[in-house]
């Protein structure tokens, strides 16, 4: 048994579908857990419409709804060559369940809103994806995976009842492989208890996979990209990025924590306890080496590994009266941060003062800087940038820094991160 993921931009199109459905017959006889995420940037568009819906925009939704449900009916038409199928009927019912949504007051959080309609980019996806390959002789077997993975209800970032979920495995994924090698299942998506859709996070398809190869014992899992490889960098921001051939768990786990937006984080651990390989592969040539993540990698030969994350808020706190920050007040900032969910990127305390960088995600902030604001004198900063370099040389260093001024610096044996400036950004006094 293999796991594949196919993500988004390898399903953005007919000819991409297509060539997914070549991919898919290269393997002859084995047996595939596939999973997808949403066609294209349809996760961003559905996005909008829960804005829109919970701004009480109504009509702007709903527009905006039609516009996905049309591009898709009418890329499934292409697709199949016909109007008259049963995934027709499948797709109607999924775009009326999410018009009754957009049709109650929202009384509910906006995170629950946004579950009940960005999931259903990665149903239609699938519905189109596997009504495609039956029609072009890849048989196969439709897995609405809300029936398999129970979470609880932390919409937007739901945990995995992992007893629940591996039962629901081996009861229903399993005997699905009986009558045909393909399963084709939502990435991303969940059912809480109450049968109320969740999601896991965004890019969370690749951690859906990993959950099912740790479930179903798969001998590998297989990320399918629009890239060679796992690179040292983000080639959409640096120059001169190469493909590491081989790479550990450990290795990507520091990456993807620090904001590399290769693969989900979550993703490594449940294939690192069973030991099952990762492999990255390009879907544009499958016969691309691409990389694999596995325990015993070579490591050796690794060039420095560098992340960028933009658009980063440095929030400063300063004790009132000049008291000290001791571990107590620590934890109280910890606690707050926790409860407006808010994660720390990078933290530094002195005797009197505590500053952090956090995503800039102006909602949260609001909500964070008045509570710190009871106890405390908080000042921030925007507009800035995160660089994390593992195995650094300083003359990269130096290369990465020209024209910029670092706001925090740490560094370990292996990492150094910087917090840096842009441009004049002033700190604001609030
Ligand atoms: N479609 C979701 C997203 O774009 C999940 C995924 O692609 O993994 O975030
Ligand atoms: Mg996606």
């Amino acid at each position: 048994m293999k796991v594949f993921k196919f993500g988004g931009a390898s399903l953005e199109s007919i000819e991409r579908i297509q060539h997914v459905g070549k991919i898919v017959q290269a393997f002859p006889g084995e047996k595939l857990l596939i999973v997808a995420s949403a066609m294209g940037k349809t996760t961003n568009e559905l996005e909008k419409v829960a804005q829109n819906f919970f701004m009480r925009k109504r009509e702007i939704a709903a527009q905006l709804l039609y516009n996905i449900e049309q591009q898709h009916v009418h890329l499934a038409e292409q697709l199949l060559g016909t109007n008259e199928h049963p995934l027709f009927t499948q797709l109607q019912q999924f775009f009326t369940e999410v018009e009754w949504t957009l049709g109650e007051k929202p009384i509910r959080t906006y995170d629950y809103y946004y579950d009940q309609i960005v999931s259903m980019g990665e149903l239609i996806s699938t519905a189109i994806v596997s009504a495609y390959f039956n029609h072009a002789g890849i048989s196969n077997n439709w897995l609405d995976v809300r029936d398999v993975f129970r979470t609880d209800d932390n919409f937007r970032d739901a945990n995995i009842d992992w007893d629940y979920t591996q039962n629901a495995v081996n009861t229903i994924v399993k005997p699905l492989f009986n009558n045909s090698n393909i399963v084709i299942a939502q990435g991303f998506i969940g059912s809480t208890d109450q049968n109320e859709t969740v999601t896991l996070g965004r890019e969370g398809s690749d951690y859906t996979a990993g959950v099912f190869a740790n479930m179903l014992d798969a001998e590998s899992q297989t990320i399918w990209k629009d890239v060679e490889g796992f690179k040292n960098a983000d080639p959409k921001l640096f120059p001169n990025t190469v493909v590491i051939p081989e790479i550990t768990f450990s290795e990507v786990i520091e990456l993807a924590y620090y904001g590399a937006q290769v693969i989900h984080p979550k993703t490594i651990k449940p294939l690192q306890n069973k030991q099952i390989p990762l492999y990255v592969k390009c879907f544009l040539d499958k016969d691309l080496p691409g990389t694999v993540i596995k325990e015993d990698a070579d490591v050796k030969k690794l060039p420095p590994l560098i992340v960028l994350k933009k658009n980063q808020v440095l929030i400063s706190v300063k004790s009132r009266n000049y008291a000290f920050i001791t571990e107590d007040k620590i934890s109280d900032i910890y606690e707050i941060f926790h409860a407006c969910k808010v994660k720390i990127n990078l933290m530094q305390n002195g005797a009197i003062s505590f500053s952090c960088c956090i995503d800039n995600n102006p909602d949260k902030i609001e909500l964070l800087i008045k509570a710190l604001h009871v106890d405390f004198k908080v000042k921030y900063n925007e507009g800035l940038e995160l660089l994390t370099v593992r195995h650094y040389q300083p003359e990269l260093l130096r290369e990465l820094t020209t024209d910029r001024q670092i706001l925090l610096e740490q560094r370990s044996l292996k990492t150094v991160q910087l917090l840096m400036k842009l441009a004049v950004a002033e700190g604001s006094v609030l």
